[in-house]
């Protein structure tokens, strides 16, 4: 048993569980399953949280990315430049697509390096998709800059940022489109696959609601191929009522990352939030050397970690026709070695958090005394 597991996704018998089971109930009893006005009403407050005009719910994070690509017409022999240091399936939508991308290197802040963007741009690049890996903002402002020059379309995997803020803009709503997850683990979570899209252009967003349902403009007609991408009634309903806590949830992983910074902050390497940010901590990443050992002791004192990600994307078995040799993407395969995920969720306990603190101090060697 561990005495803090990296993250607890049971509904404990609070009243969020009695306002999701009574919303459970609603649902049953009107026999309406998929969209309709339970997901428009969710769609409508999504949008208003995050500051844009229009949000699309889909069926998976993945799907928001790749019905995104498919909507700017993006796929055969089209480049797409994104990061190598993320979850799968940001590279995955765009192979689904049939379009390649192309992984450019992190900077200390573990995303994209914009700086790095312009030199991997050729004929076939069509966008860029940055990652706001584990809440922390990706650096827009520099990557808009290059996508306008080059007139690329900017999709945000923005599946571990709901809440992050950059430049008092909420991410998701910064690049032409953003894509977001609510799988379990996410910080928005459903109970079950759920993601959501959200954009500013009218067109687009009825572009993609027809590509989410088949291509449909009306129940009969239809102009365009689309696909099954459709949000469940159920899920978009508890999405609704845990979107009235996120809030509260995103402050308590801040005053978790607060007490873990202020603690470690001359032990480990430690996220960084500049002034013009606000970091949702998605997750708690710290980097060190000597990881796996460090991992095995927290692991030996019942604190349980993750590692997102041990394996680069490029570096997986099916991304070895891409071709990348051993030295590319130096910072990112130095990264992949060093990163560590704490538990940061919301219910953590301030006892909690303090043998987390405790057993993190016991590896490392006490600074020397004179
Ligand atoms: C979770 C995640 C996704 C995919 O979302 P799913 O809902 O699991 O399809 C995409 N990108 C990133 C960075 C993620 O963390």
């Amino acid at each position: 048993m561990y005495k803090v597991k990296y993250v607890d996704l049971a509904i404990k018998d609070t009243i969020l569980k009695e306002e999701i089971l009574d919303s459970v109930n609603t649902i049953l009893t009107s026999g309406q399953f998929i969209l309709g006005e339970v997901v428009k009403r969710f769609e409508e407050n999504i949008a208003r949280y995050l500051g844009v005009r229009y949000a699309i719910g889909v069926n998976s994070g993945t799907d928001a990315l790749s019905l995104c690509l498919r909507a700017f017409g993006i796929g055969d022999g089209d480049e797409v430049i994104t990061t190598s240091n993320s979850f799968l399936a940001t590279a995955s939508a765009i192979i689904e697509t049939n379009a390649k991308p192309v992984f450019v290197d992190i900077s200390d802040d573990l995303n994209i390096d914009p700086e790095l963007i312009e030199e991997k741009i050729t004929t076939k690049t069509k966008a860029i998709m940055p990652v706001h890996l584990s809440g922390k903002p990706a650096k827009m402002n520099e990557i808009l800059k290059v996508a306008r020059k080059y007139n690329l379309k900017v999709i945000e995997d923005a599946a571990q940022s709901i809440g992050t803020e950059y430049f008092s803009k909420k991410t998701g709503s910064i690049g032409d489109v953003g894509c977001f997850s609510m799988h379990p683990l996410k910080t928005l979570n459903a109970c079950g696959d759920a993601g959501l899209i959200t954009t500013n252009d009218k067109e687009l967003y009825l572009k993609l609601k027809q590509f989410r349902n088949l291509g449909l403009k009306n129940r009969n007609e239809s102009d365009v191929w689309g696909y099954n991408s459709r949000l469940d009634a159920i899920q978009a309903a508890v999405l609704d009522i845990k979107l009235k806590y996120i809030d509260s949830w995103i402050e308590k992983r801040r005053q978790n990352a607060k007490f873990y910074i202020d603690n470690l902050k001359d032990t480990l390497i430690v996220p960084k939030e500049e002034e013009y940010e606000k970091h949702s901590f998605h997750t708690f990443v710290i980097q060190t050397e000597n990881r796996d050992v460090f991992q095995k002791h927290l692991e030996e004192n019942k604190v349980e970690t993750k590692i997102h990600y041990p394996i680069p994307i490029h570096k997986q078995k099916a991304a070895s026709y891409l071709n990348y040799t051993d030295n590319a993407l130096p910072k990112t395969c130095l990264a992949a070695k060093r990163i560590l995920s704490l538990p940061i969720y919301q219910d953590l306990t301030d006892v909690q958090l303090e043998y987390v603190i405790e057993k993190i101090q016991s590896f490392f060697p006490q600074p020397i005394e004179i």
